[in-house]
């Protein structure tokens, strides 16, 4: 018998993988799949930022860079914090990843150990949960409630921390329900930990461009009583179409930078030097790319509401933020499993169902709208069939 660590025993998945499996496998098969169910633009990464890597490889940039990331990249990082958040960042605390998922790996790796409480939203990203387990910290969920629009209150994060409590991990907008946190519950967040000083924030902002009807994202960055114990998770993936360049990065207190970078050193030494530069370019580069494909979201938000409305046994809410909705199931009479596999299945629809984001999941079903209007009708049409059977 192999002697692995039992830690592996304990860390989870992103189901969403699975599904997109599953569908491609469908799809092999010859069957339509619509796919609502992983949540990457369906765009093509805006061409001045791919021409910008192709160059920086023409250029000779194929090396290792330094770890913390190249420091013009890091600059541009600043440039943007300060035009979208209105805040003052020094590049010595901005650390670039592969992917906004490191940022969260590593900062679970160092709050994270057995007798240490991790607050985490559920439903929730799956992997924040995977890797408190991991660590064999205790997670502790933070529900998030269709009657608060699928936020999370100040009240409820600061009525669950204890003296053990490590790290709090939130995210607005969110991932699986779309909900973003209204600025006076940040603000009474903020207030509240003034009584806690030892417990530090990880906040995963990668929707942050993605709020619709005149919702305006509030940044815990702006925010310089918690700045020496705020990590803030953001990145190119959602924003610029970029899942599968692998480009993220953080912002750390200064006291945490060192132990961080180190970790990277550890393990991935760099980000490859070309993407670093497509990143420059995003940044600074024209937005406009980016406002169209936020408003080609929008456009496709207000397609899929009503229609997962108007189907029988389904509530649908309209929380405004990321490209997910999240539709209460439970008039339909199956579990989010079950209704998962049967869209699948026999109506070719590709979901994630509510549970493989948490146990507060149940009775849900993600859509992700990163989908034409028309692929979203069509699902809709297909999935109504299915419920009037
Ligand atoms: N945070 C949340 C809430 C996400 O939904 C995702 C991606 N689905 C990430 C982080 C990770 O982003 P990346 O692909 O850049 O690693």
């Amino acid at each position: 018998m192999l002697q692995l660590v039992s830690a592996l025993g304990r860390l989870g998945t992103e189901t969403a993988f699975e599904v997109l499996a599953r569908a491609e496998a469908l799809q092999r098969q010859g069957k339509s799949i619509v796919n609502l169910g992983i949540g990457q633009p369906d765009f093509k990464t805006p061409a001045h930022i791919v021409e910008a890597a192709v160059k920086a490889l023409h250029d000779g940039h194929h090396g290792y860079t330094p770890a913390q990331g190249i420091l013009p990249l890091r600059e541009a990082v600043v440039k943007d914090l300060a035009r979208r958040h209105g805040v003052e960042v020094h590049p010595d605390t901005v650390v670039i990843w592969p992917g906004g998922k490191p940022t969260m790996f590593f900062s679970i790796l160092m709050f994270g150990q057995p007798g240490a409480e991790i607050l985490y939203p559920d439903p929730g990203f799956p992997i924040y949960r995977s890797m408190i387990e991991y660590t064999g910290a205790t997670p502790v969920p933070i529900a998030l409630k269709e009657e608060n629009g699928f936020a999370f209150t100040a009240d409820q994060v600061l009525s669950q921390i204890t003296p053990r409590t490590s790290l709090i991990i939130l995210n607005s907008p969110n991932n699986p329900c779309g909900g973003a946190v209204p600025e006076d519950e940040v603000r009474r967040l903020v207030l509240g930990l003034e009584k806690h000083p030892n417990v530090a924030v990880m906040s995963d902002e990668i929707y942050s461009q993605m709020l619709y009807g005149g919702r305006k994202h509030v940044s815990l960055l702006r925010y310089p009583e918690i700045r020496d114990r705020l990590i803030l998770l953001d990145g190119w993936s959602k924003t610029y179409a970029m899942t599968g360049w692998r480009l993220g990065f953080s912002v750390w207190p200064k006291a945490l930078v060192e132990k961080v970078v180190r970790l990277a050193v550890n393990c991935h030494s760099c980000v490859n030097a070309p993407t670093q530069y497509a990143g420059i370019a995003a940044l600074e580069g024209p937005q406009d790319e980016v406002h169209k494909m936020v408003a080609a979201f929008d456009e496709r938000r207000r397609t899929i509401v009503p229609l997962l409305n108007q189907l029988p046994g389904v509530r649908c809410l309209d929380p405004g933020g990321a490209f997910y909705v999240f539709p209460n199931i439970a008039g339909t009479g199956m579990d989010a499993r079950t209704l998962q596999n049967r869209m699948l299945e026999e109506a070719g629809v590709a979901t994630v169902a509510g549970t493989s984001f948490g146990i507060h999941g149940e009775g849900y079903i993600r859509f992700s709208y990163a989908n034409s209007v028309d692929n979203i009708r069509e699902a809709i049409k297909r999935i109504a069939a299915l419920l009037r059977d």
